[in-house]
């Protein structure tokens, strides 16, 4: 799950991370009052899930409060592309609207799962800012990395290695140090998958400040911060894979036209493999999970159809919890209930797997059968692209 930047801040804070002073406005008005209160000047920032706000436009400087208002009235309702928007970028609902600090010089910190090292891994590096991609792919020598091994947690000698690395001094040093620290610690605490701090601030004076902050937190783990998970925001995500949490259906939206519904995560990345070893992209992964039942195979079919980039679709069951014939009554169902408007070509195997094909068959619906996953997925890719 992935929060806002001021959420994450105040998450950070609660652990002893320091941020800069600020609060959120939903209001021009608002932002006026507090950057009266902590101003005068002031950096309003949108509140979206994506990064690259600032090239974007989303943060902007401001030395009065009337001016601070000025922006906050710009980035309200503003529809923000970024490089991690997407084209059709993200609608502001909420700013920050923060102290504007002195920048000496801006670093990198991030904390992430190295799923390779089964270990958390911290990174530095003293090229923060807003183009820390371009340092991994051009100079990622750039990149300090200290593995952590889960037993012992982060050692103070690792976090003096890395400030030393970054090239700081004195002061700044042991606060750099302490930041380090304390940064792990929010991490490993909430279960996060990702802690990022960019920038990281070194002000005039030699201070250092979490500039901007974003956390991810495992989904599994939830469960055991209800707080965190209460910061959810449903407008930030995909509206169809939100349904489909909602279902208990395993839902990704991907970027092709061939919808697929599958029972069983393995099986579902296999169908996905053949749609495009057969010339086509997949619309989504859907896992309608092995137990599958009557009402999830309607669920899912809602989605499926729903999405405007399906083109056709393709449903792969394998019976072996569950029956092809109860499958085939629930597509049946759900394709006589709603209204099916795309070529659906399906394969089922298993258990009563004849029986399923008569229901499909005697239901007079414009099914496509295939009897192997090779046929099926050289069955609906054509059909997608028509
Ligand atoms: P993003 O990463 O989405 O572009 P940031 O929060 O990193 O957004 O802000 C972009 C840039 O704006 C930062 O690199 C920094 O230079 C500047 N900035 C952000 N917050 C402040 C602040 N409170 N005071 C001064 N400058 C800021
Ligand atoms: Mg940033």
């Amino acid at each position: 799950m992935k929060i806002h930047e001021y959420q994450a801040k105040s998450i950070l804070n609660q652990y002893g991370v320091r941020i800069p002073r600020g609060e959120v406005a939903e209001t021009a008005e608002k932002a006026y009052e507090i950057a009266k209160d902590i101003g005068p000047k002031v950096v309003v920032k949108a509140q979206i899930h994506a990064g690259g706000r600032g090239k974007g436009g989303g943060v902007k400087l401001a030395n009065t409060p009337e001016e601070a208002q000025e922006r906050a009235r710009e980035i309200i309702g503003m529809n923000l592309v970024t490089h991690q928007t997407g084209p059709e970028g993200k609608l502001v609902k909420t700013i920050l609207v923060e102290e504007a600090l002195d920048i000496a010089k801006e670093l990198y910190i991030g904390i992430v799962i190295d799923r390779a090292k089964e270990a958390p891994v911290v990174m530095a590096s003293s090229e923060g800012g807003m183009e820390i991609e371009k340092v991994a792919a051009e100079t990622p020598e750039l990149i300090f990395k200290e593995y952590i091994n889960p037993a012992t947690g982060f050692l103070p000698f690792q976090a003096r290695k890395l400030a030393f690395q970054l090239g700081l001094e004195g002061n700044t040093f042991k606060q750099a140090v302490k930041f380090l620290l304390t940064l792990y610690k929010a991490f490993e605490s909430t279960d996060a998958s990702l802690a990022e701090i960019n920038p990281l601030l070194i002000t005039g004076q030699g201070d250092v400040l979490a500039l901007d902050a974003k956390m991810n937190f495992d989904d599994n783990a939830l469960v055991r911060h209800p707080n965190i998970k209460g910061m959810r925001d449903l407008d930030e995500e995909e509206p169809l894979e939100v349904e489909a949490s909602e279902f208990d259906l395993n839902y990704i939206k991907l970027d092709g036209n061939v919808g697929c519904m599958v029972n069983g995560a393995g099986l579902a990345m296999a169908t996905m493999d053949i749609i495009m070893y057969s010339g086509g992209m997949p619309a989504n992964f859907l896992d309608v999970g092995g137990g599958v039942s009557e009402e999830a195979v309607k669920n899912a079919f809602k989605i499926l159809i729903s999405d405007k980039d399906v083109k056709a679709a393709l449903i792969n069951i394998f019976g072996g919890i569950v029956r092809c014939d109860l499958v085939a009554n629930g597509i049946v169902k759900a394709a006589r209930e709603l209204e099916l408007n795309i070529p659906m070509v399906i394969r089922l195997e298993g258990t009563n797997v004849e029986l399923g094909k008569k229901i499909l068959e005697d239901s007079g619906l414009a099914f496509f059968s295939a009897s192997s996953m090779k046929e099926a997925a050289e069955k609906v890719v054509p059909l997608a692209s028509q």
